[in-house]
């Protein structure tokens, strides 16, 4: 089969491998759709990922496809089944999975490699995060329940309550995602972003104002002003630059909730007001990653229809296309494109 390997820092190539075969528990899927993401891109220009994987490695972890072939002791599951796998699945046995705290779990087993004809799905994953694709939900849609279980998983542990104002900083797929999202529950939902385009899209999903930074001077400033003075109730940073990890910090009313969601470079670190954290009571809350249960409440959402998430995603192209596509997303042309190996 055709399929994408990482090799190191910008170094993608397109060869031609074994089909791969199920062992006990697992199964292959034929892949229809493979959705590109951030963090692809993170790990594409980084040429790694801490936790992810290892090079060289096949590629790519957004994926909804077909069952091709099913391995022995695969219980529930037939060839032809329309499904999602999750790009992880916790152990459910260490400390952190006992006290249900399974994005923690440091035996997260995890997948790489959907942007191939085929991908194994190791039978941790076929276990406990392998989900039935509902009819009548695309394949380019159902592809992204993995990023948007992230955003599910972020949401809950932001302290987040229906009309709490909220300001995201970052309009790529993940920061449109939480807009999305708290949308739905607040008219107060700030996008601040670095594209026309992209802001755009942020008010199609409902964010309430949208801003240019490259037209702004004082982010922080123009929050206040958003909010009687104070500054937003919930900030989500959603870029991954540590110095827009203090903006958001910045953002934060007394008593607010501050998201570092976006993963920072390796060895990086921030500096924080020491009296502004204590006297102002703020939370600051890292969030890493999904669990099963906001994988299967997001696939639910996307199905449910009641979001446009379509706007997120560009046509389908093939598997050739992709260090094209990569390019286009670096260039911020495209926000995810769904890779359908079946083309080629
Ligand atoms: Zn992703
Ligand atoms: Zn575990």
């Amino acid at each position: 089969m055709l399929a994408a390997l990482l090799y190191g820092r910008e170094d993608l190539r397109l060869e031609t491998v074994a089909d791969p075969t199920p062992g006990a528990g697992e199964v292959v899927l034929q892949v229809a759709a493979a959705t590109t993401c951030g963090t692809d891109l993170k790990v594409w220009r980084r040429g790694g990922h801490a936790k992810m994987l290892q090079l060289p490695t096949l590629f790519g972890h957004e994926v909804c496809g077909k069952i091709a072939a099913v391995g022995t002791g695969v219980s529930g599951w037939q060839i032809g089944d329309r499904v999602v796998a999750n790009n992880s699945a916790p152990c459910m046995k260490c400390f952190f999975c006992q006290r249900q705290e399974y994005s923690l779990c440091p035996h997260l087993t995890w997948n790489n490699g959907t942007f191939a004809e085929f991908v194994k799905i190791p039978a941790a994953i076929v276990e406990r995060n392998l989900w039935r694709v509902p009819d009548g939900l695309t394949e380019e849609l159902a592809a992204m329940t993995e990023p948007l279980a992230c955003v599910l998983h972020g949401i809950a542990r932001s302290n987040f309550q229906p009309g709490n104002s909220v300001v995201i900083i970052g309009d790529g797929a993940i920061g449109l995602m939480f807009v999305a999202v708290l949308a739905q529950q607040s008219q107060e939902v700030y996008l601040f972003g670095g594209q026309d385009q992209r802001l755009q899209v942020g008010e199609q999903l409902g964010a309430a104002k949208t801003f240019n930074y490259r037209q702004l001077t004082d982010i922080p400033g123009t929050v206040r002003q958003l909010t009687s003075g104070w500054g937003a109730d919930i900030v989500v940073e959603a870029t991954g630059v540590p110095t827009v990890w203090e903006m958001a910090i910045a953002c934060a009313r007394p008593g607010a909730t501050v998201n570092l969601f976006g993963g920072c470079p390796k060895d990086t670190t921030i500096t924080v007001n020491t009296e502004q954290l204590h006297y102002s009571e703020l939370t600051l809350k890292g969030v890493f990653h999904n669990t099963p249960t906001y994988v299967q409440n997001a696939l639910a959402l996307l199905a449910s229809g009641s979001i446009p998430f379509d706007l997120l995603l560009s046509d389908r192209r093939p598997l050739k296309d992709l260090e094209q596509v990569f390019q286009e997303m670096l260039q911020r042309q495209v926000i995810k494109v769904p890779i359908d190996p079946s083309q080629g």
